[in-house]
């Protein structure tokens, strides 16, 4: 009897302490869930991401990474496709009340670099990679990117009941590019329909850099990072003797004309006061011997645009700057452009309505920055719906933006105690998105 009695008074203690707890959970609001289930799961998020950064994959190999992300999504209950472009992972999460879809990406792939960062968990992976033995390094911190996503996952899991609307978790293959000859990135996420089914309402991201200290966000509305496109020019002369040259015509020669007249596209040709536009000749071919003048120079490059309508004129000055240089010096040029990465758009409306969100979870740093002529396939998305790009700061706050190692360097460093605020920032921009009126 008395044994009884005493195990009722503990079962009425547990009854009173869940009643107790969820008094407090309810009366927390969602904001706060969100904070203290963030603090709860960072510890995690750091080990997931040293776990990720001592095993990277390059794009569309990235087996082990698609694993462990469906595994951990699963374990929250949270439905999974998979795969899908190569490698990639989506997962839905039914909120328990009706409402919009917001997609929510991170990229996984890593990058052929050897790793000069001293941390026990530093990667020594080596691979092949276009014939060539590399090293295998996450030095554009997209294991950030997994982990904190994952931690975003974790966190609007255990609140799903409250949340109204479906939140999509995208994790995609490839950002960097897809092996020679092969389809990746957000370009197949799309097409194998990453955003259909549910619609997609929304999408957003972030990328970590150590452009920004840890606990900064930055971001821009409209154009955001640049599109990238390539080209390739064929210069086509006539050989002959290098002392005789008035008997053939010297590719090499209106090659040279032709770098130089290519520069005045983005100084000269293209209004610089609507935004910066850069076109690169990375590298130049032709010829095998001093005294020979070749038949051909190839030279091949890279284009960056902020605007549409300025990245269509590029490309059209670009041919007649060429074939019109060549045809004046006798010769021929083909030109062949290779389109890339969108122009990385953040929809001005959409931006501007959780523009408060991330002041608010940053305490106030969220800042308007200066768009940059990198590329991000973030952009594919954001052709079909509206999505918003922003930076989150991984810097160590005792190091100037100019002393820390960037992006895609081997000595690119992440400073973990800034993935929290990812994960902060993403789940409230999400669950602000969902409960707007
Ligand atoms: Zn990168
Ligand atoms: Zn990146």
């Amino acid at each position: 009897m008395l044994a009884q009695g005493s195990f009722r008074i503990v079962e009425r203690d547990a009854q009173l302490q869940s009643t107790v707890l969820a008094t407090i959970l309810f009366a927390m609001t969602l904001d706060q869930r969100i904070d203290a289930a963030a603090a709860k799961v960072e510890s995690k998020v750091i080990d997931c991401r040293r776990d990720i950064h001592q095993h990277p994959e390059l794009g569309n190999r990235e087996t082990r990474t698609s694993k462990l992300v469906a595994d951990k999504l699963r374990s929250l209950g949270i439905e999974v496709r998979t795969p899908i472009a190569h490698t990639g992972v989506v997962g839905l999460l039914k909120g328990g009340k009706p409402g919009r879809v917001v997609a929510l990406r991170a990229d996984m792939d890593a990058l052929p670099v050897t790793e000069q960062v001293d941390v026990p968990f530093k990667s020594t992976v080596r691979t092949t990679y276009n014939g060539q033995e590399v090293g295998v390094m996450h030095a554009c911190g997209h294991d950030a990117h997994v982990a904190i996503l994952l931690g975003v996952a974790e966190v609007l899991a255990g609140m799903r009941e409250e949340i109204p609307g479906t939140v999509v978790f995208l994790f995609q293959p490839a950002e960097e590019g897809a092996p020679e000859g092969e389809e990746g990135g957000a370009y197949l996420m799309v097409k194998e329909g990453a955003l259909d089914n549910p619609k997609v309402d929304a999408v957003f991201g972030l990328h970590v850099t150590s452009r920004y200290a840890v606990g900064e966000i930055a971001y821009k509305p409209s154009s955001m990072m640049a599109a990238v496109d390539s080209f390739k020019i064929k210069v086509h002369g006539k050989q002959t003797h290098g002392a005789y040259p008035w008997l053939g015509v010297d590719p090499i020669v209106i090659a040279s004309q032709i770098v130089l007249g290519l520069q005045t596209i983005p100084s000269r040709q293209v209004d610089s006061s609507i935004a910066p536009s850069i076109v690169t000749v990375g590298a130049i071919h032709g010829g095998v011997r001093n005294n020979i003048i070749p038949d051909e120079v190839e030279m091949i490059g890279t284009i960056r645009s902020l605007d549409a309508h300025m990245r269509e004129e590029i490309h059209a000055r670009i041919k007649r700057t060429a074939v019109d240089i060549a045809s004046s010096g006798g010769g021929k040029a083909d030109v062949e452009i290779t389109t890339g990465y969108p122009i990385t758009y953040n929809d001005p409306a959409l931006t501007e309505s959780i523009a408060p969100t991330l002041k608010r979870v940053s305490n106030g740093s969220a800042q308007v920055v200066n768009a940059v002529l990198g590329a991000e396939d973030f952009s594919f998305y954001q052709q079909k719906v509206p999505g918003v790009f922003f930076w989150v700061g991984t810097r160590p706050k005792d190091q100037t933006a100019e002393q820390a190692a960037s992006n895609h360097s081997p000595k690119f460093f992440v400073d973990e105690s800034g993935l929290l605020l990812g994960v902060r920032a993403l789940a409230h921009v999400a669950v602000d998105y969902l409960t707007a009126k």
